[in-house]
């Protein structure tokens, strides 16, 4: 005889059974599925102050964002100082070059994955430890990459950071997997769609297994920035779905 609650465990394994291979015979090879949540990262030095402009928005909505920093040497100790306060409230503070030089121009210049590796990302990464910054993800300057820049990367990285378009071996901006733990990334960047698609994936993502990524640089009118009333625009959205602000590194 079955009692109800025999029946209510079965029910729970069987769903749990369903709903485990419904998501792996969609996603081959994928063992470690992404973390639910949106997240958000923004590049380049240059936009230092208009970031501090944006963080009483960020903490009015508990958004934790990544940075992504180039030319690291070239910030003033106000600059750091900022960056280290950042990191101390649960932000991420990533590398992005040394010069900001892209992968692609590393290579027409003579250079390959392992130089790039030593003259163009591994200096930045180090002056930051000494300073105190704990470094886990890299973002492509200009997202230019490839499976094989990605491998000596991941060595030292936890998470590489693209931005759109297709790129082999790597997740899309609505990630699914995190098993090898390098993304492409959604624009901020105005000429587009880009915030009716970011607001209208939000709806669906805690059922779908996803992450979701995107990026933006500076805050304002110019064509890659972003407006502070689109930003609250999309953390309301976030919230009305309950959805968790994830780091590229928690992903
Ligand atoms: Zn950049």
């Amino acid at each position: 005889m079955v009692n109800s609650q025999d029946f209510a465990v079965v029910f729970v394994i069987l769903t749990l059974f369903l709903a485990t291979f419904s998501f792996t015979a969609s996603n081959e090879g994928c063992y470690e599925p992404s973390t639910v949540g949106a997240s958000i990262s923004f590049d380049d030095i240059k936009n230092i102050d208009d970031w501090k402009t944006m963080m009483p928005l960020l903490d009015e909505y508990d958004v934790k964002a990544t940075f992504y920093i180039d030319n690291y040497d070239h910030l003033d100790e106000d600059e750091i100082d900022f960056l280290l306060e950042l990191q101390s409230t649960g932000h991420e503070i990533g590398a992005h070059g040394m010069s900001h030089q892209d992968y692609g121009i590393h290579l027409e210049n003579g250079g390959t994955d392992m130089t790039y590796w030593l003259e163009e990302v591994e200096p930045g990464v180090r002056m930051m430890e000494n300073d105190g910054f704990v470094i886990t993800s890299f973002a492509y300057p200009r997202g230019v990459k490839s499976p094989s820049i990605d491998n000596v990367l991941l060595e030292n990285f936890t998470a590489l950071r693209g931005v759109n378009g297709y790129f082999e071996q790597t997740e899309p901006w609505l990630a699914e997997c995190s098993d090898r733990a390098v993304y492409n990334a959604r624009t901020l960047a105005k000429d587009s769609d880009n915030y009716g698609m970011i607001k209208y994936n939000m709806r669906s993502m805690s059922d779908d297994h996803q992450a979701m990524i995107f990026y933006g640089h500076g805050i304002g009118e110019g064509e890659k920035d972003v407006t502070l009333e689109t930003l609250e625009e999309l953390f309301i959205q976030a919230q009305k779905h309950d959805l968790d602000w994830i780091t590229i590194s928690e992903i």
